[in-house]
């Protein structure tokens, strides 16, 4: 490292010490560091609803203890009083348990301060030339990371490198987990967690914290994790298969430009193999999310992103297999799906008349000898292996003491009159 704000790392055997036996955790500190960033994750908490921060951080939420929330934006407090709990809790002497929250890739600050410069950097400490400079990020969470019960990676830029790490990466930019190295657990003895997402789901942020300090709080077990760290109820599925539009794909339906509600996968859309939950989660709110809103995925919650995903908008080149495959067999299924969901838009007295007294348009009623032939098929098959068919005796005789209930009641009433 060079002398551009460099601090003395902290003795690697440190480790905090979590009166756990003397009760829940009340409250937890949290620090939030930013690397190559665009804060786009912090804009994203900030949005979250389930929960929210302002829940986070008034306890409201029972079980979980309250976050002291350190955020170089969202914090009132600025200068040294805003630093003072991060040199404390360096220091070992902050007197709570607390997590590290970390956003942007972490870049290689040897490179800056070769140059004579840093890339992202909090707080200042003194120069052996007495002058006083700026710490970067990287080292804060260097020296933050022993001594704190979890540390998390928010974005796709702190969980695999991002847009930054991308091809050509200038600045040396890597991951929290490349960063910290394949060894490193927390003073509870977890790995980096990751959330990706550019930017993530605010929720899956918010969430993740509050189970995570759930289980600080000896509230819940902790929860479960994938082999890369992602939270597995989160990223266990592809977009693909929660994707409003999947039951086109499945049907060989495939638009060809913007505004057709149809799959997206021939305008690029790699939603077949990114595990992501934007579609049944929404961006923000519940609100919006890529194909929600008819817009392609471009894989950026993977670890791939963006490289392996480039150039966006071109058709993934499996697709093509997989989208002839869905054509063929999906335009079949398609057409007898069409045939029977005609047949299921009747009611038994439509389908009696043979018309549809609908004053919304002039909608065709009848049935063709082949529609009818084919009907009675699905029907039979509808109905084979149950004792249940509409009419039949059986459940004529089953209706039977309800009727004549009904018709001693009526009779009665009549007399009554
Ligand atoms: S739009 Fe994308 S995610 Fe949705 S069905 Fe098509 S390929 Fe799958
Ligand atoms: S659907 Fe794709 S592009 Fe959209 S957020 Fe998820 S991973 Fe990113």
């Amino acid at each position: 490292m060079s002398g551009n704000g460099e601090t003395a790392p902290r003795d690697p055997g440190y480790r905090p010490v979590f009166p756990l036996d003397r009760g829940p955790i009340e409250e937890v500190h949290a620090f939030w560091l930013a690397g190559m960033s665009c804060d786009g994750c912090t804009i994203a908490a900030a949005g979250a609803q389930n929960p929210t921060v302002e829940q986070l951080m008034s306890a409201r939420l029972p079980g979980l203890p309250k976050i002291v929330l350190h955020h170089p934006v969202l914090s009132v407090t600025a200068g040294k009083a805003f630093m003072k709990a991060h040199h404390a809790a360096r220091e070992g002497t902050l007197g709570a348990p607390y997590v590290v929250l970390y956003e942007g890739s972490v870049a290689d600050e040897r490179i800056a301060g070769d140059l004579g410069g840093y890339w992202s950097a909090m707080g200042a400490a003194e120069a052996p030339d007495g002058s006083k400079q700026p710490i970067p990020t990287a080292h804060w969470l260097r020296d933050l990371a022993p001594g704190a019960a979890a540390v998390i990676a928010v974005g796709t830029c702190a969980t695999w490198g991002g847009v930054p790490a991308a091809a050509g990466n200038v600045t040396g930019s890597m991951s929290v987990m490349d960063y910290l190295g394949k060894d490193y657990l927390s003073a509870l003895g977890l790995p980096p967690i990751n959330i990706p997402g550019c930017a993530p789901v605010g929720d899956n942020i918010t969430e993740t914290i509050a189970a995570v300090l759930m289980f600080l709080a000896g509230f819940g077990p902790l929860p479960e994790f994938d082999e890369l760290g992602r939270p597995k109820w989160l990223f266990g599925e592809t977009v693909h298969r929660r994707c409003v539009l999947a039951g086109n794909y499945e049907e060989g339906k495939f638009a060809q430009e913007y505004g057709e509600r149809q799959c997206l996968v021939e305008l690029g859309c790699w939603g077949p193999v990114v595990q992501c939950n934007i579609v049944s989660r929404g961006a923000l709110g519940h609100a919006g999310g890529c194909m929600n809103t008819g817009g392609i995925c471009i894989g950026c919650t993977m670890p791939g992103f963006p490289d392996a995903f480039a150039p966006f908008y071109k058709k993934p080149p499996g697709s093509t297999l997989s989208a002839t495959l869905s054509r063929t067999t999906g335009s079949f299924v398609s057409y007898l799906r069409q045939f029977t969901q005609k047949s299921r838009n009747r009611t038994p007295n439509w389908a009696r008349a043979q018309a549809v007294p609908s004053g919304w348009a002039n909608v065709d009623g009848g049935s063709s000898i082949a529609e009818r032939a084919v009907g009675g098929v699905y029907d039979y098959l509808r109905r084979r292996g149950t004792r249940f068919e509409a009419g039949s005796a059986r459940q004529r005789a089953l209706q039977a003491p309800s009727h004549r209930h009904l018709r001693s009641g009526q009779a009665e009433r009549e007399g009554a009159e």
